[in-house]
C-alpha cells in the first residue's frame, strides 16, 4: 500500500517515496509562543500528529523524524512579555509549558526534536554568512535583506505572480530594500528591547527575522534535503516561500523539502480563527467548559485537511455524540476477549488516500453500527476490535468507555447541587427558579422527573 500526499509545490497528489525510509524526514512550523494556542492552531498540530502516525505505521516508529519548532524569538513576544509586565524568558517558558499540556489534551504524541529559535542563532548567523557571500543577501541600514531577485522560481511554491500575492499581505515600505518582497534576515535591537531579545552577531546586536530561523532548525536536524514540511495553508507565502528561497541559495545543491504540506483553515462563521480577527477559541476556553480532548480531537479530523472546517457548538456536539455512540457501542463488549486483529485495510487505504479522514470516521462508525446489528458474539467481538484499533489509531478512545461515561458522571456533584437548589426552588414556590435549574440540568443533558410527593429524581439522556 502507498501513501499518497498532496503536495502543494506540484499541485498534485503524489505517491509518497522517502528519500530514505529508513529514516523518514519531517519537519512542521510550531507555534509562535506568546499566548495559548487557538483551535485553528490546534488543527495544524492534530493533522500533523495524524500524518506522523501513519509515517510510524508505515516505516516504523524509530524511521521517522518528527521536527517541530517553537519561535520563541519575535516582535509579537516582545509586546507581550511588555504588556504583562514580565521578562521575554517568563513568557516563552509559561506559553511553551501551557501550548504541551493543551497538546497533550488533544492525544498529540510530542515530536522527536522541539527546537527553540533562541537556541539556534549561531546556525542562522552561519547561514545569512553563506547569503551574504554568495551575494543572494544585501546590508543596508543595519539589516541585513534577502535579495528575492536572487532566487530561482521563487514563486514556485504558491504558484502565484509576487504582485498577487505582495498585494495581500503587509509588507513594510521600505527604501533600504532593493526590492518590495526582499525581507529581512537580520534586524538591529531597538533601544526599547529587553537584552534577552537580541542577540551579537557580525552585524550588530540585534534579533533574526521569522523565515530564517525555520531554515537554520531544518538544516540542523534534517540536512539539506529532507521528506515533508508543512504548515497552515497561511504560511506558503511569504514563510515557506522565503525558507525554500534561503535554504536553496544557502546551500545550492539542495532542494530543501520534497514534499510541502499545508492544512486548510479552521474557521468560525465562515471567516478564518485568527488572534488578530479576534474570532478564535483557545484550546484552554474548551478544557475549561469540561470539552473532552477527544471531542475537540475529532471535531478537527472531521474534516479533510486541506478543506476549511467550520467550529461552531453543532460541531462540538455532533463529534460528542460520534464518540458517546462509538463507546456504547463497545460498553458491553468484554474487551478481555477481543481478537487481536491488524489495523483494518479499508481503514489505512483511506488515510493513505491523502489523509482521508472523513473516510476513516466514517468506517469506525460502521464497526460501531456492525456490533450492534451483529447476531453473533465472534462477530460483534472483531467488529468491537477493529472499531478500538482504528480510534486508537487516531488518537482517539484512549480511556475506557467506563471512564469516558463516569467521566461525565463526576459531574454529579454538580447535578445534585443542582437537584437540591431546584428543591428547595419548589419548597419556595419559586418555580421561574426551578425552571431555570431544570434547564441549566437539560444543558448537562440531566433531565428531571417530579413526583407527587414533591421529591425529584433525575437520569442522563443518551444521545
Ligand atoms: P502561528 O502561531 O499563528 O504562527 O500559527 C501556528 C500554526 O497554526 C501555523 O501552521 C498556522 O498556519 C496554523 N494556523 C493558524 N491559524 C489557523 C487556522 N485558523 N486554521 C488552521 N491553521 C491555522
Ligand atoms: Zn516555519
Amino acid at each position: 500500500m502507498h501513501l499518497s500526499l498532496y503536495n502543494s509545490l506540484s499541485r498534485q497528489k503524489e505517491i509518497f517515496n522517502p528519500i530514505d525510509a529508513n529514516l523518514v524526514k519531517v519537519y512542521v512550523c510550531g507555534p509562535t509562543v506568546y499566548d495559548h494556542p487557538h483551535i485553528g492552531n490546534a488543527r495544524s498540530i492534530v493533522v500533523y500528529d495524524v500524518i506522523f502516525r501513519i509515517l510510524m505505521h508505515l516505516f516504523g516508529k524509530d524511521s521517522v523524524l518528527y521536527v517541530r519548532n517553537i519561535t520563541d524569538v519575535d516582535d509579537k513576544i516582545i509586546d507581550r512579555a511588555k504588556e504583562l509586565n514580565i521578562s521575554i524568558f517568563e513568557l516563552t517558558k509559561k506559553t511553551t509549558e501551557d501550548f504541551h499540556q493543551d497538546m497533550t489534551y488533544l492525544n498529540c504524541l510530542p515530536p522527536n526534536i522541539e527546537p527553540k529559535a533562541t537556541m539556534h542563532i549561531a546556525e542562522m548567523i552561519n547561514i545569512i554568512e553563506k547569503l551574504l557571500v554568495n551575494n543572494s543577501a544585501y546590508i543596508s541600514e543595519k539589516h541585513v535583506y534577502f535579495d528575492i531577485l536572487k532566487a530561482t522560481n521563487y514563486m514556485e511554491l504558491s504558484g502565484r505572480s509576487l504582485e498577487q500575492m505582495l498585494y495581500g499581505v503587509r509588507i513594510e515600505t521600505n527604501e533600504a530594500k532593493k526590492h518590495l518582497g526582499d525581507f529581512v534576515l537580520w534586524k538591529p535591537a531597538s533601544q526599547s528591547d529587553e537584552a534577552s531579545a537580541n542577540f551579537d552577531s557580525p552585524w550588530g546586536r540585534g534579533r533574526p527575522g521569522w523565515h530564517i530561523e525555520c531554515s537554520a532548525m531544518s538544516h540542523k536536524y534534517l540536512g539539506e534535503n529532507f521528506d515533508i514540511h508543512g504548515g497552515g495553508a497561511d504560511l506558503i507565502f511569504p514563510h515557506h516561500t522565503n525558507e525554500i528561497a534561503q535554504s536553496t541559495c544557502a546551500f545550492p545543491s539542495s532542494s530543501f523539502a520534497k514534499y510541502w504540506v499545508h492544512n486548510g483553515f479552521l474557521t468560525a462563521g465562515g471567516e478564518k480563527m485568527s488572534k488578530s480577527l479576534g474570532n478564535f477559541i483557545t484550546v484552554r476556553d474548551l478544557i475549561k467548559q469540561e470539552i473532552e480532548g477527544d471531542i475537540i480531537r475529532l471535531l478537527l479530523l472531521s474534516s479533510h485537511y486541506r478543506k476549511p472546517l467550520d467550529y461552531n457548538k453543532k460541531a462540538v456536539l455532533d463529534s460528542e455524540k460520534i464518540l458517546n455512540y462509538w463507546y456504547r457501542a463497545v460498553t458491553n463488549i468484554d474487551l478481555t476477549k477481543l481478537p487481536s486483529i491488524a489495523i483494518p485495510n479499508n481503514f489505512l487505504t483511506s488515510l493513505y488516500d491523502d489523509i482521508n479522514t472523513p473516510l476513516a470516521i466514517k468506517i469506525i462508525n460502521d464497526y460501531a453500527k456492525n456490533i450492534q446489528t451483529a447476531n453473533d458474539q465472534k462477530t460483534k467481538l472483531h467488529n468491537a476490535a477493529s472499531l478500538i484499533s482504528c480510534a486508537n489509531f487516531l488518537g482517539l478512545m484512549t480511556k475506557p468507555a467506563n471512564i469516558w461515561f463516569n467521566k461525565k458522571l463526576d459531574n454529579s456533584e454538580l447535578i445534585n447541587s443542582l437537584i437540591a437548589a431546584r428543591y428547595k426552588a419548589k419548597q419556595d414556590k419559586d418555580w421561574s427558579e426551578a425552571d431555570v435549574i431544570r434547564k441549566k440540568l437539560l444543558d448537562m443533558n440531566i433531565i428531571t422527573e417530579d413526583h407527587k410527593d414533591g421529591s425529584s429524581s433525575w437520569y442522563k439522556k443518551h444521545n
